[in-house]
């Protein structure tokens, strides 16, 4: 496995591949856990070499201690990415990525940007945006592997490369859980174990909130999950949304032809938790 943290080294490695390889590319905060490896293991089946990119992109952080506090854990990430024979690991600085301006370009997302997260992440998917495009020019991969954890963020991804015209294809992967149900996460770390103990109740009511929905108008819903959250002692809702899946819009009447998603964020005192679920 070969690791890389300046541009110039990994391009050229990228340039010294024989014509026509194909490069699954999984872009990472390290804090590598099974869900980031079951995305690795896909890129590894379907192209003949894997990169991985670890870095903390300073841009996408709205709150400066959520970046300070992120779990860094570069030597244990190492060892697990070379027990899943990833061939190349990008590990930069924020100096050789930004220079001396950590700023983000502004994107224009259709809209996909001002949904969930973004009222909440103020700037959050133009730092996205702006990472996830530098590394697609210095990587230049075939196809690039994103979880359906971040859902928002996939599609955006894939606007992004729509709109820019990219030669990449972004595969979506499913969202990988614990035996009971929490969605993996670089920040289940930092939960206390109270938190930790009662988190699977946050996925135990996505999934009523599904079955619900098979018979429910979608405002019953939404107002049943709010109640359940409003009840628990220990999480604070911070959103719960019906959305459609390609536009993101919050969903106003049932219609059999769309695919819908429900969304939420939550907090588990100051760690903030996403999960999803296919309606
Ligand atoms: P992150 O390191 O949190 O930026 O995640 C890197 C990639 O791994 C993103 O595409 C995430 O959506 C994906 N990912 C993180 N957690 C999971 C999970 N539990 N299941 C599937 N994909 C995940």
């Amino acid at each position: 496995m070969l690791v890389f943290a300046k541009i110039k080294s990994i391009q050229q490695k990228i340039k010294e591949l024989p014509k026509g390889t194909s490069i699954g590319f999984v872009p990472t905060m390290g804090a590598l856990h099974k869900g980031h490896l079951s995305l690795i293991e896909r890129a590894k089946r379907e192209n003949d070499i894997v990169v991985v990119s670890i870095f903390v992109n300073p841009t996408q952080f709205d709150k400066q201690e959520d970046l300070i506090n992120y779990p860094k854990t570069i030597d244990s990430d190492l060892s697990l990415l070379k027990s899943v024979f990833c061939d190349i690991v990008f590990t930069p600085t924020a100096q050789e990525i930004y220079a001396n301006s950590i700023v983000s370009t502004s994107f224009n997302f259709d809209g996909l940007e001002h949904q969930m997260e973004g009222k909440f992440r103020t700037g959050h998917f133009d730092g996205v945006g702006t990472i996830v495009k530098k590394l697609f020019e210095i990587v230049t991969p075939t196809k690039a592997y994103f979880g359906e954890k971040d859902f928002q963020q996939l599609q955006i991804i894939k606007k992004m490369v729509e709109k820019n015209h990219l030669h990449v294809k972004i595969i979506p992967c499913d969202i990988f859980r614990e035996e009971d149900g929490l969605a993996m996460s670089s920040r289940n770390t930092r939960l206390t174990n109270e938190h930790r103990s009662a988190a699977p109740f946050i996925y135990k009511t996505l999934k009523e909130a599904k079955i619900k929905f098979g018979t429910e108008n979608a405002l019953d819903v939404i107002q049943w999950v709010e109640n359940e959250f409003k009840k628990h002692p220990l999480f604070e809702l911070e959103y719960f949304e019906i959305a459609d899946e390609d536009t993101l819009l919050t969903i106003k009447n049932k219609n059999k032809q769309q695919k819908y998603r429900a969304f939420l964020a939550v907090f588990a005192g100051n760690i903030r938790l996403i999960d999803n679920i296919s309606l």
